[in-house]
Formats: structure tokens, C-alpha cells, sequence
């Protein structure tokens, strides 16, 4: 008998048409597999679930997905293919959790500990994995910004980060007083902490850390050039004519860098208790040090995206690993 997944798409957060990308990506992937029947929702900034009528749908205790017209079919597996806000942010995962519901993508605790990029630090240090120094701030008030000061001066730039934010929502490049006080306004318009992180000159590394076959696949990591000038923005993540440029497999990479980052991602991967799929950034800098800048649980599949590009050149197909994943869930 066919397997019914609810894909769910969009939600409320600044990364809602991204997520609507992904879910294209998902969709796709899946249209191939004969035994699992898709149904995609798309979450609106209320929560509400609208199929592509944009008719009320609307998920039950009983597993089953009532339509405004009064049918219902029955939910066997759901896709949250929602980047922040409530998906990867782990909130939809724990309504998945109650109602005993199987899905794609790492549990709730994982997903709320790894959105939030001072909890992510926090259980990086706990893990022992070296992350990119930074200080922390809990309130907009003179106290606290006075750190942030201290933090540029001592580091001469600094990135500003609300901490629960991606696609670099909410990512400021600072390296002056009057720009740190403009960066903290906005951060913290959108959290309630932020983070001030010293600024490396660096390159950017990815890994595609997911499970196959029940195996855990740690791909050697790709590169990610954001354009010299500025830094890897939303901008240059989705819109048209990005500059960023994109390497499967970065190149000139020592055998040690290579172990330290394959360690640290498996370290992570498997302490943060993490499923399914992940992808997990480092920088590293111009001396040769290496830090983990962040596990993202719902990695971008986009056209541009690394984490299916990377899997893909593991000699892994999507699809297949995608179906796999939810045949086992429900086998
Ligand atoms: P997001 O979750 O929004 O992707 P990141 O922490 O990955 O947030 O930051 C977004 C981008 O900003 C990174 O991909 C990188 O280009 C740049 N960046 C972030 N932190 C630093 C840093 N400490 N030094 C240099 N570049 C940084
Ligand atoms: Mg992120
Ligand atoms: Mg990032």
C-alpha cells in the first residue's frame, strides 16, 4: 500500500520562500518513488496549513489531514521543509513528537539546540569542537554593549548575529562604533540575544553529514566563495546572478585539515544527537586553523545549495536516499 507523506513547506519565518525551494527540490526528487503519494502544504505566517487552492488543511490527533471540504486522508510520514521558523527551529517537530508521527530531519531538541547559535556554541565547547571566539549579549542596554565595544576593539571586525537566525538574516559585517550600534538595533530587533564574533579572514567549508543505509556519511567538506568584499549574504545565497561560487570538493586541503574537520563533524553529528541529515560549516583561516562555524539541521536544496550537490557526489542519489529513509521510518 502507498505510503501518504505530508510534505510541509514555507512557515513563518524570514526564510520562507527558501523553504518553498527546497520543498520544489523535495518534491521532485520524490515524484519518482512509486509507493509514496505526496501531499504538499504550505504553512502560512498563522501556522495554518493551505494546499495549492489555498483550501484550509488541517492535521489531527487522529494522523489523518482534513480538508476545509470535509475529506480526510490519512498522514503517515511528514517532510518539514521549513528553514527557521517553526521547523527548523524544532517547534513542528515537537507537534510531530505528540502526535507520534515519524519525519524527516533531526528531532526537536537537536533542531532548537543547533538554530539557536549560542546553545549551538555551548554544546560545541561541551563536544570539545573548537568554534569561532565570539561574545555573547543578552539585552540592547549600556552594560551589554559595552562588551560588544570591548569586542571590536579587541578584534577590529566583528560579525553581529541575532541568534536565531539563517540565511544570514540578521548577519551584520561591523568594523566601526557607529556600525555596531546600528548592527546591535537590528539584531536585536529580530532576538532576544546576539552574538558578536570575531571576524576571520577565511574560507568557508561545508560538509554533508547524513545517514545512508543506516550509515553515518561524512563527505569531505566543499567550499563556499562569497564574493571578497562582502560575505556570503542572503543576497548572494538565492538571488539571481550570485557571485558566490560554489566547489563540490575544496581544493589544497591538507590530510590533517581533512581529518580534523571529517572528526569534528562526526563529533557533532553524533553528540548533538543529530538525524537524517545535516550540514555543517567551518571556517578556516589564513594561519590554518580551523573552527566549526555552525550545524545547520535543514540544509538549503536549492539549485545553488551544496548539501545535495555534495551527497550526490558522494555517488548517492537523492531520491533514493530520501525514500529509504521513509520506507525505514515506517518499516
Ligand atoms: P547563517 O545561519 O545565517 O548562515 P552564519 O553564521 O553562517 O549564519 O553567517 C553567515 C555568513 O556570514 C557566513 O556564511 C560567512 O560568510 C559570514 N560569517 C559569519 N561569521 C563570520 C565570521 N566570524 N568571520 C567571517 N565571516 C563570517
Ligand atoms: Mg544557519
Ligand atoms: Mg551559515
Amino acid at each position: 500500500t502507498d505510503i501518504h507523506v505530508l510534505l510541509i513547506c514555507g512557515g513563518g519565518g524570514s526564510e520562507h520562500d527558501v523553504s518553498l525551494r527546497t520543498a520544489d527540490f523535495i518534491q521532485r526528487e520524490l515524484a519518482s518513488a512509486p509507493d509514496i503519494r505526496l501531499t504538499r502544504v504550505t504553512m502560512d505566517a498563522d501556522g495554518r496549513l493551505l494546499d495549492d487552492q489555498g483550501q484550509l488543511q488541517e492535521l489531527r490527533s487522529d494522523r489523518l489531514l482534513y480538508s476545509a471540504t470535509g475529506s480526510a486522508q490519512p498522514v503517515h510520514y511528514v517532510i518539514p521543509s521549513i528553514h527557521g521558523y517553526p521547523g527548523e527551529t524544532g517547534d513542528l517537530q515537537s507537534q510531530l513528537d505528540i502526535l507520534g508521527l515519524p519525519y524527516f530531519g533531526c528531532g526537536s531538541e537537536a533542531s532548537k539546540i543547533c538554530f539557536n547559535k549560542i546553545t549551538t556554541k555551548l554544546w560545541l565547547t561541551a563536544l570539545g569542537i573548537d568554534n569561532t571566539p565570539y561574545q555573547f549579549l543578552c539585552a540592547n542596554t549600556p552594560g551589554e554593549v559595552a562588551k560588544a565595544r570591548d569586542a571590536l576593539q579587541k578584534w577590529g571586525s566583528v560579525f553581529v548575529k541575532a541568534s536565531n537566525q539563517g540565511s544570514s538574516v540578521g548577519c551584520y559585517k561591523v568594523s566601526s562604533e557607529d556600525a555596531l550600534a546600528e548592527a546591535l538595533q537590528e539584531a536585536f530587533a529580530l532576538s532576544p540575544y546576539v552574538l558578536v564574533e570575531k571576524c576571520l579572514k577565511v574560507r568557508e567549508l561545508e560538509v554533508a553529514a547524513y545517514t545512508y543505509e543506516g550509515e553515518l556519511v561524512i563527505t569531505p567538506p566543499g567550499e563556499v566563495c562569497a564574493p571578497t568584499d562582502t560575505f556570503y549574504s542572503y543576497e548572494e545565497k538565492y538571488a539571481e546572478g550570485s557571485r558566490a561560487q560554489t566547489h563540490v570538493v575544496a581544493e589544497g586541503l591538507s590530510e590533517a585539515q581533512l581529518g580534523w574537520i571529517h572528526e569534528a563533524s562526526k563529533r557533532a553529528f553524533v553528540g548533538l544527537q543529530l538525524k537524517d541529515l545535516s550540514r555543517i560549516d567551518f571556517f578556516l583561516t589564513d594561519d590554518g586553523e580551523i573552527y566549526l562555524n555552525e550545524v545547520n539541521t535543514f540544509p538549503g536544496m536549492t539549485p545553488i545549495s551544496m548539501f545535495p550537490k555534495m551527497l550526490q557526489n558522494q555517488g548517492h542519489d537523492f531520491s533514493e536516499y530520501l525514500a529509504a529513509l521513509i520506507r525505514g521510518a515506517l518499516g
